[in-house]
């Protein structure tokens, strides 16, 4: 006999929303998966208090810190991307969503009219979060074209909008690619 106590804890700053599903049938081993937007952990009921919070810390963190994205298919962001635009852009969805070789584009490009992003294949070796910042940036280029401050309130609806942008900044001196100020996409 088993039994399963779930919780919500809602998106921080720093992760996304966490369901945390405490079994009576797990005693010492956790696991994390992804769910949508959102990250679903498993851990042993017995937790209490800061031990438990440290356990669901690490199994998030170790989730975030993969890179499943080497293996994603086209499908797979479009999957994602309808997932993201039902979280924080009341559903917009793009119709088609690409990887893309291109070396003209930085990290990712939208076009307004056939609603259509591409995505750098650069971005393959990057963590979830910041592919979902990407990608959160290029759906509100759906409902908004330029880089206009209703355009930025949109975008900063995922929470670690800004971060992202930190961390590519850096992955673009890692690359080699040259600093061209606020070019997140070069190509457009
Ligand atoms: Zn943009």
């Amino acid at each position: 006999m088993s039994t399963a106590r779930v919780t919500v804890e809602p998106p921080r700053f720093d992760r996304p929303e966490v369901e945390v599903r405490a079994s009576s049938r797990r005693t010492k081993t956790g696991a994390a998966h992804w769910s949508g937007t959102k990250i679903v952990v498993q851990i042993p009921a017995r937790l209490r208090g800061r031990e438990r919070a440290t356990f669901v810390d690490e199994l998030v963190t170790r989730l975030l810190a993969q890179r499943p994205q080497h293996a994603s298919s086209d499908a797979d962001l479009l999957a994602r991307c309808r997932s993201l635009g039902e979280t924080y852009l009341d559903g917009i969805a793009p119709a088609a969503v690409r990887w893309s070789a291109s070396q003209r584009m930085r990290w990712a490009s939208c076009s307004p009219a056939t609603r259509e992003i591409r995505v750098s294949s650069r971005l393959r070796a990057c963590p979830v979060w910041v592919v979902d910042a990407v990608l959160v940036h290029e759906l509100a280029h759906l409902i908004e074209a330029d880089h206009s401050s209703r355009f930025r309130a949109l975008a900063a609806r995922y929470p670690r909008q800004r971060e992202a942008a930190v961390y590519l900044e850096g992955y673009a001196l890692g690359l080699g690619l040259a600093s061209e100020g606020d070019s997140f996409e070069a190509e457009r």
